[in-house]
């Protein structure tokens, strides 16, 4: 069984007295930020000076600084810029501050994971991580909740290091709604795993599948969207409140019948095996190797499924409709 912490399991006393700096102030960071500042902690704000948040986080009431000063101010220094740039700052900006004692912290556990981050001897290094978009994690803390998390241990120096990211998701509001412990290779490959196979990756085009069979088969492209993309929500939406059997209860017998005796043709054996070897890229550090050479080349092949992703006629019908139903305001 996972070990589940919560409000009762944690205290402040290995965060209190020490200086957190949180370096970026995107969906994450301000999120997180403003969170542990109105639990009382010692909160700091790294940031490059010219970029757009600066000014964003000096009007939340931070006290923000560059990453250089805030990583030799802080005692815990998290770091909550996009993965891909973690690397390069943490070597520039970072690193040169990590003295011996500190404690490195992550909401994601991939650049420590694959080794593109490689802590010295002497720091602790832990995760603490939503398992929520940031504007989430702010939003249910201000109504007196928190999103689930993670937390993991992946070098503990001090000996409590575990305190200190207990100490962190409690301020978060993570302590509250439960935290989990795991590790950084358990959180990095299954949530890749996750995003690539169902919630980014195979949902997207188990719609556009769906969507193009119909419009080939000459039905009216606003038909299609409604049934196989507008309509997943209410399904999801069902499954998250009250799991399968929920769902399977509100939908009707038909719908019922039809989608167990079909379902298993589409998710095959051949998409299983697929999945097999997707995690098996991800587990032997292959996907991770295509990724930082895409990133070193400039991205091009990203750029190109961009913009295909966005030719595609799903996403101009469904543009259309969302400002008819009032779902979307024009971009
Ligand atoms: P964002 O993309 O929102 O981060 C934006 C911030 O990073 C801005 O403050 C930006 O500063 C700064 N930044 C970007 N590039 C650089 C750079 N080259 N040098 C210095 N600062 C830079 O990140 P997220 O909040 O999405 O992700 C942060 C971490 O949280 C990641 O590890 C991610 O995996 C993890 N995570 C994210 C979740 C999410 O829902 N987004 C959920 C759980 C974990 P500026 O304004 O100057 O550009
Ligand atoms: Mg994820």
């Amino acid at each position: 069984m996972v070990k589940i912490f919560y409000d009762k399991d944690a205290t402040f006393d290995a965060v209190k007295d020490k200086t957190i700096a949180v370096i970026g102030y995107g969906s994450q960071g301000r999120a997180q930020s403003l969170n542990m500042e109105d639990s009382g902690l010692n909160v700091i704000v790294g940031l490059r000076p010219n970029g757009a948040s600066w000014n964003k986080a000096i009007n939340d009431g931070h006290e923000v600084m560059t990453i250089e000063e805030a990583a030799e101010k802080a005692d815990i220094i998290h770091i909550l810029i996009p993965d891909e740039v973690q690397p390069k700052v943490y070597n520039e900006q970072i690193k040169p501050y990590l003295k011996e004692g500190k404690t490195l912290s992550f909401s994601h556990g991939y650049n420590i994971h694959f080794g593109l981050i490689r802590p010295p001897e002497g720091v602790n290094v832990i995760m603490v991580a939503p398992k929520s978009p940031g504007a989430m994690v702010r939003k249910t803390y201000e109504e007196g909740f928190g999103v689930p998390g993670l937390v993991c241990v992946e070098k503990d120096y001090t000996g409590d290091a575990l305190d200190i990211a207990l100490g962190m998701a409690k301020g978060i509001g993570l302590t509250r709604a439960g935290v989990i412990l795991t590790t950084f290779r358990e959180e990095t490959e299954t949530d890749l795993f996750g995003e690539q196979v169902v919630l980014c990756g195979g949902v997207t085009e188990l719609i556009k599948a769906a969507f193009e069979t119909l419009v080939e088969a000459g039905y009216a492209p606003e038909m299609a969207y409604f049934e196989t993309c507008h309509e997943l929500k209410l399904i999801v939406d069902l499954i998250y409140q009250k799991g399968l059997q929920g769902m399977w209860n509100d939908v009707s017998n038909t719908a019922e019948y039809g989608g167990l005796t079909r379902r298993s043709r589409i998710i095959n054996e051949q998409s299983r095996e697929e999945m097999r070897k997707i995690l098996k890229e991800i587990q032997t550090g292959e996907f991770a190797k295509e990724w930082a050479l895409e990133n070193i080349a400039g991205a091009p092949k990203l750029n190109a499924l961009r913009r295909l992703e966005k030719e595609h006629l799903i996403e101009k019908v469904g543009k259309d409709l969302r400002k008819m139903c009032g779902l979307q305001k024009d971009e």
